[in-house]
């Protein structure tokens, strides 16, 4: 019987899933999702060299309609699709560590306790990973679950780096910039000391930009900073979240206009950034394609805040070595990362247009100053490793706990 690891990351209305092989280098077996939690359903899985297994659609309203339901939903598929394997972990993904975790940890009662105090920090998201954490105990009772923070990576920032200009007691209460995508970085970091040690060992730019955005400044494979703060609405611009916004618009939209908080939320994280400012999608496939002006400003505006936010981090840095780009529109938009490139040339950034249009793995030409790559993200196989680690498998001898 194999032993594998299970990951969940629940969010709203959907769990990404994956399985790999409880072992030292694991491998990915299945990776899928199940989205539409409630209304209509849809779930997809590929084999881990991405060969369609499963792609399921509910008429409306018939599907799972809860995490627990879902997860029942996977469980079966799991046992068709991989018969004999044995669960012997499970890892999720928990967007909000708070200040003191640095590092991932094994999910007990109180440790989700511990977790659900800091629902009014990320509300959007954590109650949504305690579902897939609640749901998962109640199904493998006997295997041990494991908690990886999307916070933990940017814990060794220094002060100056994570304080806000508020009072000292809003500090030590929590309210400071805590940073996310984590476990992206943290991936992404280990891949390139792979592929290129000495710029991993240096100054380096990491720009995770998918439907979230944020980027972060790593010195010597340490967060030193990161653009997303104390909620993950802060930075460049994403798909429907603003990015950085002067507070004072806030109170404008709340005394001037009336909205309530909740309406205020729903605009600055469900209707602005890239679908807000083009009126027309979240998604850059189909600005790129589009001709209409507003689609064309809302690219613009994204390309220039990556910029500046690129301008920002090398000062955090004191230089840079290495940029990288990463997740669906890093990895996948070359049109996007040429412009951004193309007005990074005063970092000491050339571009070899013909490898960035294949999206190889460097895009600089062989005499830039700062070396820049393309690495695809896989947090799925980062909280793998984390689960399997902290779980002692794959390690001959070692029993897990
Ligand atoms: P998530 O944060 O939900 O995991 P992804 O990392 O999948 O999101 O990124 C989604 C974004 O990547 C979307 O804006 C999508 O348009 C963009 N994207 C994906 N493939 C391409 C492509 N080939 N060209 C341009 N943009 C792309």
């Amino acid at each position: 019987m194999t032993g594998v690891v299970l990951t969940i990351n629940a969010g709203s209305s959907s769990i990404k899933f994956s399985v790999f092989e409880a072992a030292a280098h694991p491998q990915c077996r299945l990776i899928g999702q199940i989205e539409g939690l409630g209304a209509s359903v849809h779930c997809k899985a590929v084999d881990g060299a991405r060969k369609p297994l499963i792609d399921r659609v509910w008429p409306a309203g018939e599907g799972p309609d809860s995490h627990a339901a879902a997860l029942a939903e996977i469980i079966g598929w799991l046992e068709e699709e991989l018969p004999g394997v044995r669960v012997e972990g499970v890892g999720h993904r928990i967007v909000h560590g708070g200040r003191d975790h640095t590092k991932p940890v094994l999910i007990d009662d109180a440790l989700v306790a511990d977790l659900a105090r800091l629902t009014p920090l990320a509300p959007l998201h954590q109650p949504h990973n305690l579902a897939g954490v609640a749901a998962a105990r109640e199904h493998f009772p006997d295997a041990p679950q494991v908690a990886c923070f999307d916070t933990a990576f940017h814990r060794t920032q220094a002060f100056v780096a994570e304080s806000y200009a508020l009072p000292r007691s809003y500090y030590e209460e929590g309210v400071r910039r805590y940073g996310f995508h984590g476990l992206s970085y943290e991936y992404v970091g280990r891949r390139l000391s792979e592929i290129a040690p000495l710029e991993a060992a240096g100054r380096v730019i990491i720009a995770h930009l998918g439907n979230g955005c944020s980027m972060a400044a790593v010195k010597g494979g340490r967060s030193v900073a990161t653009t997303l703060g104390f909620s993950s609405l802060d930075g460049v611009p994403m798909g429907t979240r603003c990015g950085q916004i002067d507070p004072g618009v806030l109170f404008y939209l709340i005394d001037q206009k009336g909205m309530s908080t909740k309406e205020v939320a729903d605009l600055l994280f469900r209707n602005s950034g890239l679908k807000g400012m083009s009126g027309l999608s979240h998604d850059l496939r189909v600005l790129e394609t589009s001709d209409d002006p507003q689609a064309k400003d809302a690219i613009e505006h994204f390309v220039y805040r990556v910029r500046r936010e690129t301008g920002s981090l090398a000062a955090a840095l004191g230089g840079v070595d290495a940029l990288v780009f990463t997740a669906g529109i890093g990895e996948n938009a070359a049109r996007v990362r040429a412009r951004i490139l193309g007005g990074l040339q005063w970092l000491g950034v050339t571009l070899d247009p013909a490898a960035n249009d294949r999206n190889q793995t460097v895009i600089s030409s062989a005499d830039s100053k700062v070396k820049v790559f393309v690495i695809p993200t896989d947090e799925e196989a980062m909280i793998a490793r984390h689960t399997i680690h902290l779980l002692g498998l794959g390690v001959p001898g070692r029993l897990i706990a």
